[in-house]
């Protein structure tokens, strides 16, 4: 997308979260308002962590549904007062492998849900916000974008090693070669 069709279906979604001010937004109609946008998403958590706006969802309030968002005020927040360090940041990824600790995709992987994006992560709360957590660090973990947005449906539970392995027993000798060609990749011929 050019820099300028962004900007554009940003400024869209601000100028409708402002004239709703207080209401409960839905993602279909934000969408819209970003003229159909496919990444309404990503620019709505851009006006969040870059330009400050107290857009909430439901990891903040327990009253909203996945894909509802609300402003209540126009006031911004500084940076500093909403950023987790950064430090914090780089350890809680490199706690968890660099690996969304919901649906299991890496960093730098292709999007599941198409397009030429590749996964990015971000720092998702265990107990969410709206429930009482925190943002210390044992209350933080690493969760792609989607999965922070609650736009991927399932978050399926992750295979016990009993059935991945027989799993991986059961599969094609060529799919077993492909998956020790992954783990190599992975973790190298050290381990
Ligand atoms: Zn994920």
């Amino acid at each position: 997308m050019s820099p300028k069709k962004r900007l554009g279906s940003k400024k869209r979604i601000l100028e409708f979260f402002l004239k709703n001010l207080g209401k409960v937004l839905e993602s279909k109609d934000i969408q819209e308002a970003a003229g159909g946008a496919v990444e309404w998403a990503r620019r709505v958590r851009e006006l969040r962590n870059e330009e400050g706006y107290q857009i909430l969802s439901h990891k903040d309030r327990a009253d909203l549904k996945a894909g509802q968002y609300l402003l209540l005020t126009v006031k911004r927040v500084p940076a500093f007062k909403r950023d987790i360090s950064k430090e914090t940041r780089a350890w809680v990824l490199e706690r968890n492998g660099y690996t969304c600790q919901m649906c299991g995709v890496a960093a730098g992987d292709p999007d599941p849900l198409g397009g030429s994006r590749t996964v990015r992560l971000t720092l998702g709360h265990i107990i969410d916000k709206s429930k009482g957590g925190d943002d210390s660090p044992g209350n933080l973990r690493a969760v792609c974008t989607n999965c922070n947005e609650g736009l991927q449906n399932t978050a399926p539970p992750k295979p016990d090693q009993v059935h991945l392995l027989a799993q991986v027993r059961r599969a094609t000798i060529a799919d077993q070669k492909a998956v020790l060609e992954w783990l190599i990749k992975k973790f190298g011929n050290d381990s």
